[in-house]
């Protein structure tokens, strides 16, 4: 397979280096991010796009997905898969599949959870909408980029399942930040904490896998001074996503609302723009009862 990859962050590029390695030809394409080694740079987004048989995007958002889209469907070949792996909006992941159904195009909407570190070691899941058959075809592509990839149904699909699972990522990460600092004001050690919660009902993948408390639970952020890990801008992010998503639905996410409120004041109004989403925890500390949150 002959690939296009556009978008070479600190996502993308290990992504893309990850399919190198594995043997592909990767013409890759990025605004400020020259081509890694191994990587042929593509001179801009339609040179890269043009003639391949996958095209891989990932990008920051719903309009830069739009923008590059825009430009390269109509030089795409017929059958093609574009497959965009960014976060973003499900009305931009829809219209974009339905431009590349228009110009027989087979579109994917594959966003990631994982992180850098996923990206980096080849171990993402991904989370794909589009046709079975498109899927299928872009197979082989996502067992080399990821760990695990599920199919999720029709187009905008993949990036649903991200927002709903990020919702509740959101949601759980301030709940267990709570709880830790209702647990130091309570006198209860916080190891004990996470000797009852991580095995009781209150678990989660938060408390688990990504516990806020320093020195408790696996190495996370939390071990390495709050650096990010998932930041809490890109959690801002998707929580907005996720309530765009809810208002476009009508749906009532109350808690989905106030944890992008806290993510929002964190990250916009106090100290929280670069550090990792799990620095709720040293934010609560020195907060009391009362204190608003928006
Ligand atoms: P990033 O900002 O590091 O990378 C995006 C890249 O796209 C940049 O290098 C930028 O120059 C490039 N770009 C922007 N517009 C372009 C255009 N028109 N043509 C070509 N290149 C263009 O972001 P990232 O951290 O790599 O994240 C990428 C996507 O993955 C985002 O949608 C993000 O929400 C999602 N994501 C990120 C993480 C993470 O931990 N970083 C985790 C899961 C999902």
């Amino acid at each position: 397979m002959n690939i296009g990859f556009i978008g070479l962050g600190n996502m993308g590029l290990p992504m893309a280096r990850n399919l190198v390695a594995a043997g592909y030809r990767v013409v890759g394409f990025d605004i400020a991010v020259d081509a890694p080694d191994g990587v042929e740079p593509g001179s801009d987004a339609i040179e890269t796009a043009t003639g391949r048989d996958v095209v891989i995007t990932m990008l920051p958002d719903g309009d830069s997905l739009r923008q590059v889209a825009a430009a390269i469907i109509p030089e795409m070949e017929p059958g093609a898969v574009l497959m965009d792996c960014s976060t973003v909006d499900v009305v931009s992941a829809r219209a974009v599949a339905a431009d590349c159904e228009s110009a027989a195009l087979r579109p994917l909407d594959a966003p990631v959870s994982g992180g850098t570190a996923g990206a980096d070691s080849g171990t993402l899941t991904f989370m794909v909408g589009g046709s079975a058959e498109a899927y299928e075809r872009a197979l082989p592509l996502f067992e080399v980029m990821g760990r695990k990839s599920v199919y999720c149904g029709r187009s905008g699909s993949g990036q649903s399942a991200k927002i709903c699972n990020n919702m509740i990522f959101g949601v759980t990460m301030i709940a267990t930040c709570e709880s830790f600092v209702l647990a130091d004001r309570l006198g209860l050690d916080r190891q004990k904490l996470f000797d009852v919660v991580s095995t009781s009902s209150g678990h989660s993948w938060s408390m688990n896998t990504y516990c806020p408390a320093p020195g408790v639970g696996p190495v996370s952020p939390a071990d390495n001074g709050y650096r990010p890990g998932f930041s809490a801008e890109l959690m801002l992010k998707d929580l907005r996503l996720s309530q765009q998503a809810a208002e476009d639905c009508d749906v009532d996410t109350a808690l989905g609302r106030h944890a992008t409120d806290i993510y929002a004041q964190f990250v916009e109004q106090e100290d929280g723009l670069g550090k990792d989403c799990s620095a709720i925890l040293p934010r609560l500390e020195s907060r009391h009862r009362g204190a608003k949150s928006r």
